[in-house]
């Protein structure tokens, strides 16, 4: 159930140990829209090298998420990392290295371009859909299209295939095994009203809007268990991206809110910036009213800061159409957003001086300086962006082993139902919203369910 790249990578992957093999998308075309075709193709576990020992992969990932990651899923993970990676390779999909940054030694070739807005096309995770694509059909394996799977097929409590809605028909697959590799649930209103953020459409949609958590719902119809639903990887954009598709997915604005400050109306801080963007964005999606945030900074921070990532907000932003609020004095700043000027003064002053004594731990709420050290924000012209939080796949989802089957809350297993990808919960969040990296958790559960299943049916269970 779907063609991502965690349905893709399993459906050849099980071709190739035999077994019979249908992909269903609900997507239409060989371009079909998935957020592992938008990606940045970037291939690595909580920001390491995959080629790196197990036992650190294993630690980074669980300080990365706070503990929060299931140590069998953690050790699922990176004991299977490199070898996955090798076989996506040897499908035949290329590889480049940044030789700046150490842990983006595998990133699909070639690499998006330097520029806002979506650019997938041709880039390589769209080569690498469509290589596995092509794989599935040489292989002998059925890709159905334009089918969205809705329900599951249920014979003395274990799930033995799918209805499906192709055009308005429905079609029913028998199967030994399901695999639920639908992407999340970001793209449900009532879902994100539910789990994520109170007011759903005040978080911008920084994915492909077709994961809808049809997976979710049908697992839960079969007892399935969830875990950690509230969190998201995402990151900060600025509000005008809301109306202006050349300002997401990139530029970010994590940066500069991680050096700066992010305020609410009354000009107090609202959560701890040193955590960094994937953590902020989730503070602002939680929030009653996620549109009333700025990040405030200064012209050292637009011009340090501000120029560091891969996609810079300096100058990708203005080049975009984003408008930078700048004046020259931050009560004069404080005016132009609305936002109480002297509480606004009282917020950066305390900032400074914690920045200058080193004693950002003790501002309220607290500041963190391990990941990401705060900068002054001293000198004019100041500057704020009204900010959002731009949600890519939901964090939450099934509870799986490590055997990627799908567990109910008594944490028996829901037999025939496996899950991969973003539909997966228990790997990424925790208290910081940890992340580890979307793209391996497709390849790996995706490559490791066809095996689970291949044994099992062997096995004949
Ligand atoms: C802009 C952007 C940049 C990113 N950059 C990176 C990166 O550099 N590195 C990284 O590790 N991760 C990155 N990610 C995250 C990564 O892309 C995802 O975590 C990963 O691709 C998820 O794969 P998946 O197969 O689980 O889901 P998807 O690729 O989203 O595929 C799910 C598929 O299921 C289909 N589907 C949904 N419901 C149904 C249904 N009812 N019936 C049939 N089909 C259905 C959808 O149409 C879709 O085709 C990025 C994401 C985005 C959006």
């Amino acid at each position: 159930m779907g063609g991502g790249l965690a349905g893709l990578s399993a459906a050849v992957r099980a071709r190739q140990l035999g077994l019979s093999v249908a992909v269903l998308d609900q997507g239409s075309g060989d371009r079909y829209l998935c957020n592992s075709r938008y990606s940045g193709g970037i291939l690595h576990l909580a920001f390491r090298d995959v080629a790196d020992d197990p036992a650190s992969l294993r630690a980074a990932m669980s300080e990365a998420t706070s503990g929060f990651i299931d140590p069998s899923l953690a050790t699922l993970l990176s004991e299977n990392a490199l070898r996955s990676v090798h076989w996506l390779r040897d499908q035949g999909i290329r590889f480049i290295r940044n030789p700046q940054v150490v842990w983006q030694r595998w990133v699909l070739a070639p690499p998006r371009a330097i520029t806002g807005g979506l650019d997938w096309e041709g880039r390589g995770p769209d080569l690498a859909l469509r290589t596995l694509l092509a794989k599935i059909r040489e292989l002998g394996g059925e890709l159905a299209l334009e089918t969205r799977v809705g329900q599951a097929l249920v014979h003395e409590g274990r799930c033995v295939g799918v209805r499906a809605l192709q055009g308005g028909r429905e079609l029913v697959y028998e199967a030994g095994a399901v695999l639920v590799a639908d992407g999340g649930f970001q793209a449900n209103p009532d879902l994100m009203k539910a789990h994520v953020s109170p007011q759903p459409a005040g978080v911008l949609q920084r994915n492909s809007g077709m994961s809808r958590g049809d997976g979710l719902r049908m697992a839960a119809a079969l007892g399935a268990a969830t875990v950690g639903m509230e969190a998201f990887y995402g990151h900060l954009l600025v509000q005008e991206a809301l109306s202006n598709p050349k300002l997401w997915p990139y530029p970010q604005v994590d940066e500069i809110a991680c050096a700066g400050v992010v305020v609410d109306p009354h000009g107090k801080r609202i959560a701890d910036e040193g955590l960094g963007g994937v953590y902020l964005a989730n503070q602002i999606a939680h929030r009653d009213n996620p549109l009333d945030c700025h990040v405030i900074f200064d012209s050292a921070i637009w011009d340090v800061q501000g120029r560091q990532s891969r996609i810079p907000a300096n100058p990708h932003l203005l080049r975009g159409g984003a408008t930078l609020v700048e004046a020259p004095t931050l009560t004069a700043l404080a005016a132009r957003i609305g936002v109480n000027a002297s509480a606004l003064e009282q917020t950066v002053t305390a900032h400074n001086h914690a920045v200058a004594d080193g004693t950002a731990a003790n501002l309220e709420p607290s500041r963190s300086a391990n990941k990401h050290a705060p900068a002054p924000i001293a000198k004019a012209p100041f500057h704020a962006f009204p900010i959002c939080a731009g949600i890519t796949h939901t964090a939450g989802g099934l509870r799986i082993d490590a055997q990627t089957r799908v567990l109910n809350s008594q944490g028996g297993v829901v037999a025939g139902l496996h899950a991969a990808g973003a539909a997966v919960g228990g790997i990424e969040g925790g208290p910081q919203a940890g992340y580890v990296g979307g793209l391996m958790k497709a390849l790996v559960l995706g490559v490791v369910a066809a095996e689970q299943v291949a044994n099992q049916i062997k096995q004949g269970d």
